[in-house]
């Protein structure tokens, strides 16, 4: 079989590397507009169940990653200068060049051809290929090309955020809730290496327009949200990697195949960076086509009717909690009256699946305290 990948993001290698070890005589080949080092932000979150998934898919993957990761297992939430930390939220951080540094090696090892710098030709890949996957991310030119087959919705939130680094080392993943100028901020922010945390910080639209941010230079915004966060970042730098304010594309596709093409990852659906999960689910994508052929053999079109059965479900369950907890963080400034533990249990229970059983379940330390400040 010949296989053409569009992206050599997580997706678009992750299921290069499967196939390929499964059946090494297939030729696959990934196409990668960027040259090898370049990409952006800084490190990516896995939770210890998105980690056992992974364990299951590929063994080798999984060790590369665990070792390359820094691990914790709260959760810190900041409010009105206050700690309440969460038990029981057990994550992994890594850096998303580390991370694709891994899966590269792998790929080549398994001998994958990876053509960096090299834009995706859908006309070429669809005449020579029997799979054309289309792993290009958010804004997929595969998609794009097929936007009448594959029909895709694309809606964007009203709240924005902008992806720095910093220097400055967190204990734990952490969110720190902000009242400024009376404008309301939320850091997102986690250690991913010994001395680096990514930092994103979200307002809603309100407050964006009223501190004035569109006009702001890219070291004016860089600045004012050092300013803000000063005492949190303990007098560390916030680093710009090609940092800009954005408006999260929640990015939904009717089909999910037209013909032998098929979509991955963001480019087939985003997930709210608020429930941590883009890289893992664009991952489990990769892990159900490839358990889709393995399954149904190399008939392609069996093949994706098996994945589009299978996954669609499953997909569907993480879109509707990450709706939920988009809608939390797009209304996030009314909660911000909210005392510190009372905001952390909203925050906890914010996608409807949290049950308070769950919670105190999950995390008895927390849950025992937010019991506590119940019953004053
Ligand atoms: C602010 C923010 C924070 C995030 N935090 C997290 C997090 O903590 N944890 C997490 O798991 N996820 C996080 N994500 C999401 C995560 O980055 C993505 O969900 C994930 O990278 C999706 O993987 P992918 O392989 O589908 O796409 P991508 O990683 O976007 O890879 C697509 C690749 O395709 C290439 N490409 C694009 N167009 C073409 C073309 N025409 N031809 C050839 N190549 C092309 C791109 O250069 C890229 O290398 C975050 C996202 C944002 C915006």
């Amino acid at each position: 079989m010949k296989i053409a990948i569009a992206g050599a993001g997580p997706a678009g290698l992750y299921f290069a590397l499967l196939m390929k070890k499964a059946w090494p005589h297939y030729s696959i080949t990934v196409y990668e507009r960027n040259k090898k080092d370049a990409t952006y932000g800084f490190g990516v979150v896995f939770s210890d169940t998105a980690l056992t998934h992974l364990e299951d898919a590929d063994d080798d993957f999984f060790k590369l990653l665990s070792d390359g990761a820094e691990h914790w297992d709260d959760l810190t939430i900041t409010h009105h200068n206050k700690k309440v930390a969460i038990d029981g939220n057990g994550f992994s951080g890594i850096s998303r060049l580390s991370l694709l540094n891994i899966l590269y090696g792998l790929c080549e090892d398994a001998g994958i051809r990876i053509r960096f710098g090299n834009p995706f030709n859908l006309a070429d890949a669809q005449n020579t290929s029997d799979l054309v996957v289309g792993a290009d991310g958010v804004n997929s030119s595969v998609r794009n090309a097929l936007a009448d087959r594959f029909q895709p919705q694309i809606k964007l939130l009203t709240n924005r955020f902008i992806w720095y680094g910093t220097k400055q080392r967190f204990d734990t993943l952490s969110l720190t809730f902000r009242r400024f100028d009376n404008g309301a901020y939320v850091a997102h922010h986690y250690r991913y290496a010994s001395e680096m945390s990514t930092f994103i910080v979200e307002c809603d639209a309100a407050t964006f327009e009223q501190a004035g941010l569109t006009e702001k230079t890219e070291a004016a915004s860089r600045e004012f949200c050092q300013h803000i966060f000063s005492d949190t970042l303990n007098g560390a730098n916030l680093i710009s990697n090609r940092s800009i304010w954005r408006q999260f594309p929640v990015v939904t596709n009717r089909n999910w195949t037209a013909g032998n093409t098929v979509l991955l990852g963001d480019a087939l659906r985003t997930i709210h960076f608020s429930i941590g999960s883009g890289t893992r689910l664009a991952m489990e994508d990769a892990v159900a086509l490839f358990r889709s052929f393995r399954d149904a053999g190399p008939c392609v079109d069996a093949a994706l009717d098996a994945f589009v059965a299978v996954r669609k479900p499953q997909v569907e369950k993480l879109l509707s909690a990450a709706r939920s907890s988009y809608e939390w963080y797009e209304g996030f400034s009314k909660k911000l009256a909210l005392e510190p533990v009372d905001l952390a249990y909203d925050y906890m229970t914010r996608s409807g699946r949290m049950s308070d059983e769950r919670l105190q379940a999950i995390a008895p330390g927390f849950h025992a305290r937010w019991s506590v400040s119940q019953a004053r």
